[in-house]
């Protein structure tokens, strides 16, 4: 599969989810669609496997508990909608019912009912469900993408790109639930909603970053 075979909004998004990484600037400009389209990819292969499966019963297959909270998800100054909890002992995803809420709410100032309370909570569910998949085959997306090493000072350093496992997370909720678009959409028009983004600034975010996608792809490009 290569990048071009995505929708253009999924790779801008993916893109977007990439730049908040803390070592994308390390990443080197060339190795980026190669990144996209391997984050993409695991979402998306996994996400149709699910496609005419239930996702709540999918993860109940998969022994998961599902707990919906009446907790804020408040954790510091990050408000959670939906957390996964894995160890020997416990296999849990915890919904945020009042983050769900709010979100929602913000998200209908924007655009009216683009969603139902039961709609959102599905793209949670199969978002943490996909991290669960990631650890359940060995296969996180993180470490299939593998590590980018580089220096800072005298020290050299590597680490692999945890934001390619949320891409990945993102695409899967998508595919699996036939989504219209990728699910980050949603997180812009929330910010929009609380006043943190205008629409203004919002298309020329996208601009922005549809501007860097090109510069990149155009790198790619040169080099083959
Ligand atoms: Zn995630």
């Amino acid at each position: 599969m290569r990048l071009d075979d995505f929708d253009y909004s999924d790779v801008l998004y993916a893109l977007n989810e990439l730049r908040q990484d803390f070592i994308y600037e390390k990443i080197p400009k060339e190795k980026i669609p190669s990144i996209l389209e391997m984050s993409l990819e695991v979402g998306q292969k996994n996400g149709m496997k699910y496609r005419h499966t239930d996702i709540k019963e999918a993860i109940k297959n998969a022994n998961i508990n599902v707990l919906f909270s009446d907790k804020s998800g408040t954790f510091f100054k990050t408000r959670y909608r939906a957390q996964m909890e894995l160890s020997d002992k416990k296999r849990q995803i915890i919904i945020y019912r009042p983050s769900i809420k709010e979100f929602l709410d913000l998200v209908h100032k924007q655009q009216i009912n683009v969603l139902s309370e039961n709609e959102i909570i599905r793209i949670h569910l199969a978002h943490e469900f996909f991290h669960f998949i990631e650890v359940d085959t060995d296969q996180k997306v993180n470490e299939l993408v593998g590590n980018i090493k580089y220096r800072e000072g005298l020290f050299s350093h590597h680490s692999t790109i945890l934001k390619t496992s949320e891409i990945g997370a993102h695409m899967f909720a998508k595919t699996a639930l036939g989504l219209s678009t990728f699910p980050t959409y949603y997180d812009f028009q929330y910010l929009i909603g609380k006043g943190m983004m205008t629409n203004q600034s919002f298309d020329e975010y996208l601009h922005d970053l549809d501007d860097e996608l090109k510069h990149i792809m155009n790198i790619q490009h040169v080099l083959n």
